[in-house]
């Protein structure tokens, strides 16, 4: 499948929170502007490593979770329509003979665009897949959040058996770190 019909007058490669402020300037400014994420969602680090974490540092914000931040992000940039083509990795970058840029996507898409702006952060993101055989069975059954929880839970209960026999054997609790092995 290709995209590349429509010629835009910047494409901006990642929507995290630089490329989501891009878009709104740009927008601002009357380009029709695309974003190329390479992630399911935009907001780059905030929305993929940090959704919860208060921010401190962003003027006009005494203090702002991460994912609010992108949502402001996104609504500002949205007030100009820019088009979002998420999931996408842009892979290559050609120039043509009438200067404009053709970018093209690992999953085969091209894209047409008079200025590219990259605002790639880090680089693209991607998510870690488990090294186990027939992995994929699991994909998107949130096992990771699954077993997370059942180690959690096993260590909590294991910590909660030491307690209770500390107790029985001195008649005191003492909540003190279970040791880590
Ligand atoms: C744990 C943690 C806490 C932090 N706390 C703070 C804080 O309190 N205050 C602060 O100011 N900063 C903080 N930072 C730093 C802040 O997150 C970064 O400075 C910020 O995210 C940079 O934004 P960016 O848009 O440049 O890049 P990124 O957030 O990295 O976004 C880049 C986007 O581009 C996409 N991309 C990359 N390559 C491609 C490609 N080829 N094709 C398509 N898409 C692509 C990526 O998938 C990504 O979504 C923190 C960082 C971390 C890890």
């Amino acid at each position: 499948m290709s995209e590349g019909s429509e010629l835009y007058d910047i494409t901006i490669i990642g929507g995290g929170p630089v490329g989501l402020f891009t878009a709104f300037y740009a927008g601002m400014r009357q380009m029709n502007v695309k974003i190329i994420e390479s992630l399911p969602q935009l907001g780059g680090q905030l929305g993929t490593l940090y959704p919860e974490k208060d921010i401190f540092d962003v003027a006009g914000f005494p203090k702002i979770k991460a994912k609010d931040l992108v949502a402001n992000l996104k609504k500002q940039a949205f007030q100009f329509n820019p088009t979002v083509v998420l999931d996408e990795r842009v892979q290559e970058l050609v120039r043509q003979d009438d200067q404009t840029f053709l970018l093209k996507t690992l999953s085969g898409n091209e894209h047409r665009t008079k200025t590219v702006v990259i605002t790639a952060g880090v680089g693209a993101f991607e998510p870690r897949r488990i090294n186990v055989e027939n992995a994929e069975i699991y994909d998107g059954k949130k096992i990771c959040i699954i077993m997370w929880m059942m180690s959690a839970a096993l260590r909590i209960s294991a910590w909660l058996f030491w307690a209770a026999a500390t107790r029985r054997s001195t008649g005191q609790t003492h909540w003190s770190r279970l040791p880590s092995k």
